[in-house]
Formats: structure tokens, sequence, C-alpha cells
């Protein structure tokens, strides 16, 4: 028939013409982002415990921090954290390895910079709020938000908590096996926790200190550890096989 693309083009245009509006008027208008959405990379300075994790996990060496001893003891203070915002490509591999919720992503997509290093965020530790760590794979320890608020002294909370650590360690030293078998899927699994914690006494005083404060998290480090002693014990293995 003739004219019957024509009407055709016309019933689509007219079709169209009532539909809901997709296309919105940015930057007037500001697009609706997914809960989930990853736009911008943060870090909360008062939850990293400078285990190094993140750093390890990003594949394109976008993090980087500095730290150094305190004085008097191996704890580590955080001076500096910085996030290359422009080698990042939101893969979330950070966030994920991160066992104290420290990096996130907000929803902010407007990232462009006139200068490349504009784009480099560098977070930078008030002195008075620097977190002190005892050792990687730590837990959190509170800091000081801002410079006039007072250091906070240890408090009658923090000296229970400190029993329940101090009874946690005895228990880790005496029964292993029973302390940590909540930790772990099986009894195999338990006994390689064991052994590793009877063989590492910052370990296990690590693993003490996170039962008490954070039950997930121990859960997460305690399989962590077996992980990476079986796949030691496979390696030493598969090695021990080679041909001379
Ligand atoms: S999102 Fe991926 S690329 Fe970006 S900092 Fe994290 S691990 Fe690195
Ligand atoms: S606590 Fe999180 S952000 Fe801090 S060093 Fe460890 S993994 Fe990185």
């Amino acid at each position: 028939m003739k004219g019957k693309g024509l009407l055709e083009g016309l019933w689509i245009t007219l079709r169209h013409l009532f539909e809901r509006e997709i296309t919105i008027q940015y930057p007037e208008q500001m697009p609706y982002l997914q809960e989930r959405f990853r736009g911008c990379l943060q870090f909360d300075y008062k939850k990293c415990i400078v285990c190094g994790l993140c750093t390890k996990a990003c594949p394109n060496n976008v993090l980087s921090y500095e730290s150094e001893p305190a004085p008097n003891s191996k704890k580590k203070i955080l001076i500096s954290y910085t996030i290359d915002l422009q080698y990042c490509m939101f893969c979330n591999l950070c966030v994920e390895a991160c066992p104290t919720g420290t990096l996130y992503f907000n929803h902010n997509f407007e990232l462009s910079e006139y200068q490349r290093d504009d784009i480099k965020i560098v977070y930078e530790i008030p002195r008075s709020a620097q977190a002190v760590i005892s050792e990687p794979i730590d837990s959190p320890i509170e800091m000081v938000d801002s410079a006039s608020e007072p250091v906070p002294q240890p408090d009658e909370a923090e000296a229970k908590k400190q029993k329940q650590i101090n009874a946690m360690i005895t228990a880790l030293q005496k029964n292993p096996m029973k302390a940590v078998s909540k930790l772990v899927e099986s009894e195999v699994q338990a006994q390689i926790l064991a052994d590793i914690l009877q063989a590492d006494e910052k370990k296990l005083v690590r693993m003490a200190t996170m039962m008490i404060e954070d039950r997930e998290k121990a859960g997460k480090v305690a399989l962590a550890f077996v992980n990476k002693e079986l796949k030691d014990r496979q390696q030493e293995g598969g090695a021990g096989n080679e041909p001379e």
C-alpha cells in the first residue's frame, strides 16, 4: 500500500510521544543512582587499622599510605592515606578486602578535574587523631576526631574489655582447640588454627582481641590464617615432589 511506511513512522512517533521520559536534563536534573552505585572512593580514617590489605588487594596501585612506628612500642601510627583516583577502575576489591569498613564508595560521580594531580585524594591524618595500631589485621582503635578534643582516657569499659581479652588469651593458650572451634567450620581447620596460634604469640593475642571486639572479623581472619597455612603446605609438598 502506498504511504504505508509513512504511516508506520508516524505511529511510532506518536507512541513515543506519550511514553515516560528516559533522558534527563543533566546537570539541571540529577540522575537517580542505585544504592550500590560506585562514585568516588572514600576513606574513613577513624576506622583504619593500617593493616595494608587494601593496598595488596588493589590491582592498579591506586592506594598507598604512610605510617610510622609509635614511640616505645611495636605499634604503628597512620600518617597519611592517598587514593590516586585517576587509576581506579572501581572494581570494589579494596572495599571488600578492608576488614573494618574504612573504604567505601559514595555517589559522587562528578570527578573530572583540570589537573591530573587534583584527582588524587590525600588524607593527612591530624596528629591528635592518628590511629595507633598494634599489628597488621588488628581491631580498630577509637581515635579523636578534632584537635580541640582531649584524648579520652581508658575508662571502665575499656578496662573490662581488656579483662575479657586477657581471659580469651588464657583460654587460647590452655585449650586452643575448644576456644577456636566456633570460629571455623571443621575440626581439621580448628586444629590448624590452634597450631598457628600456639606457634605465634602475636597472632594469638591479636586473635583474642578480635574475638572479643569483633567476632565476625575474627572468623574471617581465622579462615584466612587456615587457608594460607594450607596453601603453604601445598606449596611445600609441591616443591618437595619436584624432580632434582
Ligand atoms: S576500586 Fe579497585 S582499582 Fe579502585 S582502589 Fe579499589 S581495588 Fe583499586
Ligand atoms: S583498615 Fe582498611 S583502609 Fe586501613 S589499611 Fe586496612 S584495608 Fe586499608
